[in-house]
Parts: C-alpha cells; structure tokens; sequence
C-alpha cells in the first residue's frame, strides 16, 4: 500500500523547521505531497513561483517528495490526491492549541483524513516564516533559517 501525506502551508519562506518535518514523514509515508496553499485575497511576501522553485530544489533528490500548489479546502485537496494524512509541524503549545482547532474542524469536514502531528527539533523550534520574512525585508541574512535562500 501507497502511504500518502499531504503536508500543507503558506511556506512564505520553507525553512529549515519545514525541511524537517518533511523529512519525518517519510520514515512514516511512502509520498509526502507539499501543498503549498495559495489564497488569492491573501497577500504573500515571496512570489509563488519563487516558493515552488525554491522547495523543488531542496527535494530534487529526495525520491517520494511531490510540490504542488492549491487553493480550495485542504482536505478536498487531500481526499484529491488520494492523501488520507495531513501533517502538521508543533514548535510549542502555541502552534498545538491552533493546530488542534484547525485539526478537529477539518475531522468535521471528511471523517477520513487524519491529522498527524510530529513535534519540532529543538534546533528549529524557534523558526519562524514571519519573523524570516522581517530579517528579509530589513536586509537580513536568512541562509541560518532557509537552505538554498539564495533561489528566493
Ligand atoms: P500556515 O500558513 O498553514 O500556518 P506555515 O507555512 O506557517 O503554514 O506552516 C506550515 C506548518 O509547518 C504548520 O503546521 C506550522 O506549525 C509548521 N511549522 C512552521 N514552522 C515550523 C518549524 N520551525 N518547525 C516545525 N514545524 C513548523
């Protein structure tokens, strides 16, 4: 059988934290499929196609990982792709009580998908996209929190 996941996000930047958590879950899933989720009245910092680009670089060799972008409801993208896991990244108990809200209402909307959680590493609990995206804006270097930053 073909465990898929569907690992779901703005990624306005991937980082490091993102990365890993990929990497997670393929010890536990055959295929992870990054969705990167686009919502046309939502604005983003990075341009999209700079985001897919970036992401498909750093999983050019790395067999089972899959980038596409979506904007409907996550688990409709999901149960699309045949995708019956979403992943989510914890860094702290912040991320979890939001995380839980987003989780239980997406349980509500297609019983059949279930949200697995995988907890951080202590290197990147603090990596944080907004925050990169700030150090960005003022000029900052961001390859400490990004790999291959220079492709955004
Ligand atoms: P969204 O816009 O959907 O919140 P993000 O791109 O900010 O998407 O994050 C996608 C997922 O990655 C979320 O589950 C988030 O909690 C998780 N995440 C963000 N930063 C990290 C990190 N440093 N380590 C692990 N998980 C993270």
């Amino acid at each position: 059988m073909n465990r898929k996941a569907l690992f779901p996000g703005s990624f306005d930047p991937f980082t490091k934290g993102h990365e890993a958590i990929v990497h997670k879950s393929l010890t536990l899933f055959d295929e992870v499929i990054i969705g990167i989720g686009f919502n046309a009245s939502k604005t983003y910092y990075f341009p999209i196609e700079k985001r897919i680009e970036h992401i498909k670089s750093l999983f050019k060799n790395t067999p089972g990982v899959r980038v596409l972008t979506y904007s409907k409801l996550t688990v409709e993208f999901a149960k699309e792709n045949n995708a019956f896991h979403i992943i989510r990244g914890l860094r702290d108990g912040k991320d979890f009580d939001y995380e839980k809200s987003i989780a239980l209402m997406n349980k509500d909307l297609n019983e059949q998908i279930e949200t697995v959680f995988l907890l951080t590493d202590n290197i990147y609990g603090a990596i944080n996209s907004t925050i990169v995206r700030e150090i960005h804006k003022n000029e900052g270097g961001i390859e400490k929190f990004v790999t291959n930053s220079h492709l955004l």
